[in-house]
């Protein structure tokens, strides 16, 4: 996927309209009459038809995936996971790294876009992908490609991953020596939320594969070449047509994940993978226009559920697992 110009840096007037009318609902001081509310509503409308802000997801799929998780996880989690306050604070930073692709900050812009997305074609081209980061950034330089043509998806999960199971550890420790947990508390669901951001866009085919907007290469089928798929698929479709009961109901059951984390989030993103022509498939029969199809609905709705139950097992493995001993980093040596 690259860093074309749909992909950031778009002015996002969607949502600007919609922060308006929410505004303008508060504030109950002054009257909102129904013409300037529809004035608002059609300017929505309108901008929705503009070109799309890379949401994976968008808003909507984002929130529904990290409040599934998180309303999910399993009673041996401790307790403050599982208040409605920290569900409710989970649901709402799903799309936060999404916040940070606007033009006024740049710099955080640019680093952070490829994080969302892997074109696996192309990552696999090189080899077998490397557990850490720069170990892959290497291998892209000195193949003369741009890793932010690629994506960093896994790297990035992986690493989120980490700093919540980090921060449980951390948890555990304080928890033993009898301090106060609050503070690591309020981190271990930040992280909780970050992480479920990339795990939602892992699930998402059209985020991991060179066809992410418009199919490229033979094409058969005559699916669309559009770059209006990516969008339309993962924002105004599933806002408009994909319920939480609808993803809850496809969740798996709860399960801990054996084995090393990154070599476990890839094999999940290739699952994804294999859903790329389905995509493709239902659009070319007007699945993603409109209410769609009940094939596409439900589809849409096993997507989302995928990835709540992935970030749902992610949360409680990082739990399990930060009860570990640390390894001796110097063993050996
Ligand atoms: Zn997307
Ligand atoms: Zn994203």
């Amino acid at each position: 996927m690259s860093t074309s110009a749909w992909e950031e840096n778009v002015p996002e007037p969607r949502a600007n309209a919609g922060r308006i009318l929410a505004l303008m609902m508060q504030k109950r001081a002054f009257s909102v009459s129904f013409s300037t509310v529809a004035l608002v509503m059609s300017g929505i409308v309108c901008c929705a038809a503009l070109p799309p802000s890379a949401r994976a997801w968008g808003n909507e799929g984002h929130r529904l995936v990290n409040k599934l998780a998180a309303s999910s996880l399993p009673a041996d989690v401790p307790g403050f996971l599982r208040t409605q306050a920290a569900i409710d604070e989970i649901e709402y930073l799903g799309p936060e790294p999404d916040r940070w692709r606007s033009p006024a900050e740049p710099e955080l812009a640019a680093a952070q876009a490829p994080e969302h997305f892997i074109d696996l074609e192309l990552a696999d081209a090189l080899g077998p992908l490397p557990h850490k980061r720069f170990d892959f950034l290497a291998e892209v330089y000195a193949a003369h490609q741009d890793p932010t043509k690629i994506g960093l998806q896994p790297w990035q999960t992986d690493e989120v991953w980490e700093r919540l199971k980090a921060a449980m550890r951390q948890y555990r420790d304080l928890r033993a020596e009898g301090k106060d947990t609050a503070p690591v508390e309020q981190a271990i669901i930040f992280y909780a939320a970050w992480l479920g951001h990339y795990v939602a866009d892992g699930s998402q085919p059209l985020h991991v594969t060179v066809k992410y907007n418009g199919w490229v290469g033979p094409n058969p089928n005559g699916y669309t070449t559009a770059h209006t798929i990516h969008y339309q698929f993962e924002s105004p479709f599933v806002a408009a047509n994909i319920h939480a009961a609808d993803v809850a109901a496809k969740m798996t059951p709860v399960k801990l994940i054996e084995g090393d984390m990154f070599d476990a989030y890839v094999a999940y993103l290739r699952h994804t993978a294999t859903y790329v022509e389905k995509v493709y498939q239902l659009e070319k029969v007007g699945g993603f226009v409109g209410a769609g199809t009940p094939e596409s609905r439900a589809f849409t709705a096993e997507r989302l559920a995928a990835g709540a139950s992935m970030l749902r097992d992610m949360i409680y493995t990082a739990w399990i697992d930060s009860a570990q001993p640390v390894p001796d980093a110097y063993a050996g040596k």
